[in-house]
């Protein structure tokens, strides 16, 4: 983590509350200047054939992959990241992003014919083209510090933007380290880093950027999308969750204990799309919590779960097991905040209501809670209660029940018999509803809210259009034949010789 004073990030390692490095804050009074040489260097880099930004971004991929372990080491560093996290979401994972991209890009980037009917318009061809936004500004939080700002910026670049990126103030060491591979490989100005707090994300909002996306908090995420709509620029939300998991009576319960687990207490809790409320038949809740605490007991500190990453982040994870104890709930296991640095032990309750903390916040912390429930409505609409709609999952043997089950819920994803990953699926589009947020991230589809589809249409026709001057009698039979000739109950035969006559006299009439 990191705490911002007098312009200066002083790093924390979370695993022991230590302070470490410092990191200058990029001044505020330079973001604009930043934002001036970024677009200047849109030009030439949109300018590029495809295939030299490809062997660009390719050539940022290799030193990514050859600087793996500092990466590991830099997740350590500033988030306190399990090597098995850092190894499996934001090296590998991250490694597939760039085979995803670089693959893709070619075809994703086609320009899409225009459907032109050769009778209406003779003559005529047309495309859409994909062309870049121009720089895109970025802002990202802490918790996937390499996989959230990649995500966006992998797909910009290759589209033709350039990126200025405001990094979190609490994963500094990593952003300076991804910041260093895309200058060693990328021309000057395609990403440029700043690093700092709010006070340089919302300058950049303010700083003349064509767009913006925004992956963090609610409350930061609206004031970005008010100051983005201020600015008459597009802001693409990725924003926080409460996900649920609903565990029916024919679950696998020793599958979905292990992947609930590891939903819940993965990455210490701090995953957007962590499970933060559980929702199990009453038929099967005891064996299912015994194999959720069987599992939970066997996790290790610091090496299956890792730190919380701040200290504001360890305390609301106080306050949700406080509150929801003093309201009735039961700690089945951990509770108790023991150290070393930020780390809490995986916790989970029993006993908890919809009203609670826990059960409505978000908590961003090793918790989960678990709820039976006795009818598969009532669980739904209790899922569906909530202000935030990004995953949802469903535990089943009955897959095809799982899946027709997927409309039921207002949220972006719908696993079933998993939970989360899919945010690391490059080809699967991710984003939430509600205070989740909006916009993609992923797919095909995060393409179109960093490009503005252009429509070209090439003319070989040498007649006057029909819809030309003059507006004629001759004009006025033909499109009323046309109509006629789609309305049920018209003569056809009258229509169509209504339109072939005004077509032999539409331009004659005039002379
Ligand atoms: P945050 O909102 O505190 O900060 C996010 C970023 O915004 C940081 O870089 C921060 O410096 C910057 N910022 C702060 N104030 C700003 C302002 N006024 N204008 C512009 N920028 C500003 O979030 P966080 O604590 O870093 O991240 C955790 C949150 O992110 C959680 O809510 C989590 O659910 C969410 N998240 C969502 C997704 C998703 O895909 N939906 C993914 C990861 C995290």
């Amino acid at each position: 983590m990191g705490r911002v004073a007098g312009g200066v990030i002083q790093c924390v390692d979370p695993r022991t509350g230590e302070n470490t490095q410092e990191i200058p804050c990029t001044s505020v009074a330079n973001i604009p200047g930043s934002v001036v040489r970024a677009r200047a260097a849109q030009v030439d880099w949109s300018d590029l054939p495809l295939k030299e930004r490809k062997a660009a971004v390719a050539a940022l991929h290799a030193a990514f992959l050859a600087r793996a372990e500092d990466v590991a080491e830099a997740l350590a560093q500033d988030c306190g990241r399990p090597a098995g996290e850092a190894w499996t979401a934001e090296i590998v994972a991250n490694h597939e992003l760039f085979v995803f991209w670089l693959s893709e890009i070619d075809d994703l980037l086609t320009a899409t014919p225009v459907k032109l009917n050769p009778i209406n318009y003779p003559g005529k061809r047309g495309m859409v083209r994909l062309e870049p936004l121009g720089v895109i500004g970025l802002i990202t939080p802490w918790n996937l510090p390499v996989a959230i700002p990649l995500r966006a910026l992998l797909p910009a670049v290759l589209a033709g933007n350039t990126v200025v990126w405001k990094a979190s103030e609490h994963s500094p060491q990593t952003a300076a380290l991804l910041a260093e591979l895309c200058d060693k490989t990328l021309p000057a100005g395609v990403v440029t880093l700043l690093q700092g707090d709010g006070a340089q994300g919302a300058a950049l909002v303010q700083a003349g950027v064509d767009g913006v996306f925004f992956t963090g908090s609610v409350d930061t995420g609206r004031k970005v999308g008010a100051a983005c709509a201020a600015m008459g620029i597009p802001a693409a939300l990725e924003l926080g969750g409460k996900d649920a998991a609903l565990v029916l009576p024919d679950a696998d319960l020793d599958r979905a204990a292990q992947g609930i687990t590891w939903a819940a207490f993965g990455f210490a809790g701090q995953n957007c799309a962590a499970v933060e409320r559980c929702y199990v038949h009453r038929d099967v809740f005891d064996d299912f919590l015994a194999a959720v605490l069987a599992r939970t007991a066997s996790l290790r500190a610091m090496v299956d779960v890792g730190p919380l990453v701040t200290e504001a982040q360890l305390q609301t994870v106080c306050r949700h097991v406080a509150e929801a104890v003093s309201g009735g709930a039961t700690i089945q296991t951990g509770g108790t905040t023991e150290g070393p640095g930020f780390y809490h032990p995986p916790t989970v309750l029993t006993g908890v209501s919809e009203e609670m903390a826990i059960m409505r916040e978000e908590t961003f912390g090793p918790l989960l809670p678990i709820s039976p429930y006795d009818d598969i409505e009532d669980a739904i609409a209790r899922i569906n209660a909530t202000d935030f709609g990004l995953t949802t999952s469903i535990w089943t043997r009955d897959l095809d029940l799982g899946e027709s089950m997927a409309s039921r819920f207002h949220c972006g994803v719908v696993t079933v018999n998993n939970h989360s990953f899919t945010g690391a699926l490059a080809s699967a589009a991710w984003g939430g509803v509600k205070d989740s947020g909006h916009g993609t991230t992923n797919s095909r589809f995060s393409l179109y809210e960093m490009t503005r589809p252009k429509t070209i249409l090439v003319d070989a026709s040498k007649r006057p259009e029909m819809w030309w001057y003059p507006y004629n009698e001759s004009l006025l039979q033909v499109t009323r034949g046309v109509i006629g000739l789609a309305r049920t109950g018209e003569p056809k035969l009258r229509a169509l010789s209504s339109v072939i006559s005004g077509l032999r006299t539409r331009f004659k009439e005039e002379k």
